[in-house]
C-alpha cells in the first residue's frame, strides 16, 4: 500500500516513509491509496482481544512493516501502561456505549495512537536506514502534548518539542506538560490559542531552508500531531474493536449497523471511524459532536468552510479548533483522490478563511450528521449522566453525548450507539466537580480530590501525586519565537 499527498503532487512513500516525514512536500498529508478489507469476517472477530484487532488492521493498512514488526509495536505500546486490562472497555450507560479510550499513562485517548507512534517511529527509521536524529515537533490543545512527550520521553535518536497555548489548557492539563521528565522532552507555552500553535508548527515544517539547516546538524523535522499518518491507522482498530464487542455482548448481529459518536477537534479520531467503515465496519452514521467552536457543525450542515469566525475558549478546550487538519484527508477522499481540487480548497482557507466543497463532496458529507454542545449544555449533560447512572463522563464525552441526544430526538434513529469516551474526567475536574454539584475551588488539584471523595472513580495513576512534582519547564514563548526555540532546544 502506498500513502500519497492530499495535495496531489509526486510524493508518493511506503508507510515507514511516511511515518518518518510526517507531512508532504507539498503541504498535504499523507493519505492510503486506497481501503484495505478488513483482514477477518465480521463473524470470526467475536473474543478477539485488542491486540489481535490492532495487529490485523494496523498491517493491513502498513503493509511494508513486516508482522513481527507489528507484533512488536503493538505489544510494546497495549501493555500494563494501560489501566484497564481489556484496554478500551465498552461501558453501557444511559442509552449508549461509551467506548473509554483513556485508560492509559495520560487518561486521555491521544494515548491510543501516541503510545503506539514512537515504536511505529523507531522501527521505520531502522527500515528505512535513517541516520539522523527525528525531532518531532507537536502543537496541542492540552492531551497530545503529554501523550506524546510520555510516548517519546528518553526514545534514542529522537527529541520531543512540545508547544501549547498558554491560556486554553486545563490546570490538571498544563501540570502534566511541565512536569514532564526525560532528557529529550521540550515544552513551551506560547501566546495564542491552538490554531497559532498549529500554523506555527506547519510554518517551520514549509520552511525548506530551515529544514537544510537541520540536516546540516542531523536532525529532521517529523510530527507527533494527527496529521501523520502513523496516529491516525492505529486509531481505526479500536472502532473495530468496539464491532467486534458489540457482537460479543449481542447488541448486534454481525452485519447489523451500528451508530458512532465523536467529540470533535482536528477531525482524527471521526476519521479514524470513517477508514473502519470503508474497511467494512457497518458503520450507519458518523455523528460529529463539536462545542462552541462549531466551524465542523456549520460545515457538515452546508459544505461551507468558514474559519473566519470568533474563537471561543470553552470547559473541552481540547476542541477549541477552527481549523480541523484531518477534514483535508476526508475532502481528498470523497473527491475521488483528486489533489488538485483540494489544494484549491486549501488555498481558499490560508487565503480567505473560507472555502465551498463540490456537490460531488457535499453527497459524500451525507455519512456524517453533526451537531454542538454549549459549556451550559455540557455541565447539564454531565449532572444529569451521574444523578441517573452514577456514570462520570469528562466535558468532551459529555459533548458528544449531548449532541447524541439531539440526533436521536431529531431522527428518531435508536441503532446503538458507540460513544467515543476521549478523557478521564478528573483531567477536567473543575468543569465536572461543578457539574455534579460540588463547589469548585480555584485549584484543579482540590477538585480532583473531591470529585474522588464523592464519586469513588478511581484517580489514573498518571494524575496521582502530579501537584508535587517538581516543574522543569518554564516560560511562554510569542508565536514568532517558536522558530527559535526549535533551534535552542537543540543545541
Ligand atoms: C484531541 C481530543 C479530542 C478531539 O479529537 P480529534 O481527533 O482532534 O478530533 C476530543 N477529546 C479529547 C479529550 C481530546 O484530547
Amino acid at each position: 500500500m502506498f500513502y500519497k499527498s492530499t495535495r496531489g503532487s509526486k510524493d508518493i512513500k511506503n508507510a515507514a516513509q511516511a511515518v518518518i516525514q510526517g507531512i508532504s512536500q507539498d503541504k498535504g498529508l499523507f493519505v492510503p491509496d486506497s481501503f484495505p478489507k478488513l483482514p477477518f469476517r465480521l463473524e470470526e472477530m467475536k473474543g478477539k482481544t485488542y491486540q489481535e484487532i490492532a495487529d490485523a488492521v494496523i498491517h493491513s493498512f502498513f503493509t511494508d512493516y513486516t508482522e513481527a514488526e507489528i507484533k512488536h509495536c503493538v505489544n510494546g505500546a497495549y501493555d500494563s501502561k494501560f489501566e484497564a486490562s481489556e484496554i478500551v472497555p465498552l461501558v453501557n450507560a444511559g442509552g449508549a456505549y461509551f467506548l473509554e479510550l483513556y485508560h492509559g499513562r495520560t487518561a486521555a485517548f491521544k494515548d491510543m495512537a501516541l503510545s503506539i507512534l514512537p515504536y511505529l517511529m523507531t522501527t521505520a527509521m531502522q527500515k528505512e536506514q535513517v541516520d539522523k536524529k527525528v525531532v518531532i515537533l507537536t502543537a496541542t490543545s492540552g492531551d497530545t502534548g503529554k501523550a506524546a512527550l510520555e510516548g517519546f520521553a528518553d526514545v534514542p535518536n529522537t527529541e520531543i518539542i512540545v508547544f501549547y497555548p498558554s491560556e486554553g489548557v486545563s490546570q490538571v492539563q498544563e501540570r502534566q506538560m511541565i512536569t514532564q521528565e526525560g532528557a529529550n522532552t521540550h515544552v513551551f507555552a506560547i501566546r495564542g490559542n491552538f490554531d497559532d500553535a498549529q500554523t506555527g508548527v506547519k510554518k517551520i515544517f514549509n520552511d525548506s531552508q530551515f529544514a537544510s539547516e537541520l540536516a546540516e546538524s542531523g536532525c529532521m523535522l517529523s510530527s507527533a500531531n494527527s496529521i501523520n499518518i502513523g496516529r491516525l491507522i492505529p486509531q481505526v482498530a479500536y472502532y473495530v474493536y468496539a464491532y467486534a464487542k458489540l457482537m460479543e455482548q449481542e447488541t448486534v448481529k454481525a452485519g447489523e449497523e451500528f451508530n458512532v459518536v465523536v467529540p470533535t477537534g482536528n477531525f482524527g479520531n471521526i476519521l479514524a471511524a470513517y477508514y473502519a467503515k470503508q474497511m467494512g465496519i457497518p458503520v450507519k452514521k458518523l455523528i460529529c459532536a463539536s462545542n462552541e467552536n462549531k466551524v465542523l457543525t456549520d460545515f457538515l450542515q452546508t459544505g461551507v468552510y468558514d474559519a473566519g469566525r470568533e474563537f471561543y475558549l470553552t470547559n473541552s478546550p481540547s476542541m477549541d479548533i477552527l481549523i480541523s487538519s484531518n477534514l483535508e484527508r476526508l475532502l481528498y477522499h470523497l473527491s475521488g483522490n483528486n489533489g488538485e481540487e483540494i489544494s484549491a480548497l486549501m488555498n481558499g482557507l490560508d487565503n480567505e478563511k473560507k472555502y465551498e466543497v463540490s456537490s460531488s463532496i457535499k453527497e459524500g458529507l451525507k455519512d456524517f450528521w453533526a451537531g454542538f454542545a454549549t459549556v451550559a449544555q455540557t455541565n447539564a449533560a454531565i449532572g444529569k449522566m451521574y444523578a441517573e447512572n452514577g456514570y462520570l463522563m469528562d466535558t468532551h464525552t459529555a459533548v458528544a453525548y449531548k449532541v447524541y441526544e439531539d440526533y436521536k430526538q431529531e431522527t428518531g434513529d435508536d441503532t446503538p450507539a458507540v460513544i467515543a469516551s476521549t478523557a478521564s474526567a478528573y483531567k477536567f475536574a473543575d468543569s465536572v466537580a461543578e457539574s455534579i454539584g460540588l463547589v469548585p475551588d480555584g485549584d484543579g488539584f482540590v477538585n480532583v480530590r473531591a470529585l474522588h471523595e464523592k464519586t469513588g472513580v478511581k484517580i489514573p495513576a498518571g494524575l496521582k501525586g502530579l501537584e508535587d512534582k517538581e516543574i522543569r519547564h518554564r516560560g511562554v514563548l510569542g508565536k514568532d519565537e517558536m522558530q527559535s526555540a526549535v533551534r535552542k532546544a537543540l543545541k
